[in-house]
């Protein structure tokens, strides 16, 4: 029976939103009590409190977001307090120009934590905001509110925005390659065993909700070692192709298809049950034996033997799944190969 692994496990997601999270909390904990202590001595009791506040929190999540499941909430629970305290220690009296310096973390965490498309959103609203304050508090100063300095700090603000941003879809389309190419069988280029969880989860959720069915086809070829033998491991690989071909030609987009390994594939027929499977596999295995295939001026015949389990009359977890549509699969072997045992 393969082993299964969930490639998208929820707690090993998204990673390094986790740790730069916990290095947020760290720096907002350290800095907020440091920052209380002088709004103190400055007798700003208002953001003193809020300070504290946000430090309590921060060193609260800390062992929280070391295992939470749930980090994309925890990220904007915490994210919406403490832009706003941010927003509202711009507006006291006791913020100089400078403290403005502290916006432009703004477009970086919200890009590191939140990604392209909410992070470019909350960052240009909170950026309009601290905007927004900054040229009711200084706009007037003719210190402050020159063009020259108004247009540094905007360029510079919307410098930050486009780096983050573009660092950003990068790193999330080098995810998705590699998130792929861990998921893809690079021989056939059909997904490995390690997406099986995935597809089980998303169908098992649609037969829990509404009854779908779901049909799981465990194939395997006759005689492979053969095939090696006379031919050579090159010819042998190429026949995995062709095979990987005649399936992915069999199915319709809401199939999905899988090498488990050597010459064993696996498909799950979605709104399938096992009667309407048989015929498919019956389909199939009749299209691999008519279909030889042709190797240094010869053809090479190929069969295969399926077996089949459904999903609810054979178990409810994959395991159960595989271990009925194996024992089929070996009855088939067993009985004379070339065959289909439902
Ligand atoms: P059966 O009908 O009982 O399934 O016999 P079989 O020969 O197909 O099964 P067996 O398990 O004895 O042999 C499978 C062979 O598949 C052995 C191994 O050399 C070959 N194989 C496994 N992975 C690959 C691969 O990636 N490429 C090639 N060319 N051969 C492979
Ligand atoms: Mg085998
Ligand atoms: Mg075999």
């Amino acid at each position: 029976m393969p082993a299964v692994s969930r490639i998208d496990d929820p707690t090993h997601a998204f990673a390094h939103r986790r740790a730069v999270l916990q290095v947020l909390l760290w720096f907002t904990g350290i800095f907020g009590v440091l920052f209380a202590i002088l709004n103190f001595r400055n007798a700003s009791y208002g953001l003193m409190t809020l300070e504290l506040l946000m430090a309590g929190f921060a060193f609260t999540l800390l062992p929280v977001i070391a295992r939470t499941a749930y980090l994309q909430r925890w990220i904007v629970v915490y994210l919406v307090p403490f832009f706003s305290v941010m927003m509202y220690s711009l507006t006291t009296a006791v913020a100089a120009p400078t403290v403005f310096a502290w916006v432009l973390l703004i477009p970086i965490l919200c890009h590191l934590l939140l990604g392209r498309c909410v992070g470019g959103g909350v960052a240009a609203f909170y950026m309009a905001i601290a905007g927004a304050i900054f040229f009711w508090k200084f706009g007037v100063d003719p210190g402050y509110g020159n063009t020259r300095s108004v247009a540094n700090v905007a360029l510079a603000s919307v410098c930050i925005f486009g780096f983050s941003h573009v660092y950003e879809i990068s790193r999330e389309r080098a995810e998705n390659r590699l998130r792929e190419i861990a998921m893809t069988d690079p021989l056939t280029g059909l997904a490995n065993r390690a997406r099986l969880g995935d597809v089980f989860a998303a169908e098992r959720a649609r037969h829990d909700r509404h009854g779908a069915r779901l049909c799981l086809l465990m194939i395997d070829l006759d005689h492979f070692k053969q095939v090696n033998d006379r031919h050579g491991h090159d010819a042998g690989d190429r026949v995995l192709r062709h095979v990987a071909d005649r399936i992915r030609e069999r199915l319709r987009p809401s199939d999905a298809a899988c090498r488990l390994g050597g010459e064993e594939f696996c498909i799950f027929l979605a709104n399938t049950g096992a009667e309407q499977g048989r015929h498919v596999a019956d389909d199939l295995r009749h299209t691999i034996e008519t279909s030889p295939f042709r190797h240094a001026g010869q053809d090479i015949a190929l069969t295969t033997s399926i077996g089949i389990a459904e999903l609810g009359c054979d178990g409810d977890t994959l395991e159960a799944l595989f271990g009925a549509a194996d024992r089929r699969l070996y009855d088939a072997k067993q009985s004379g190969r070339n065959r289909v045992v439902s």
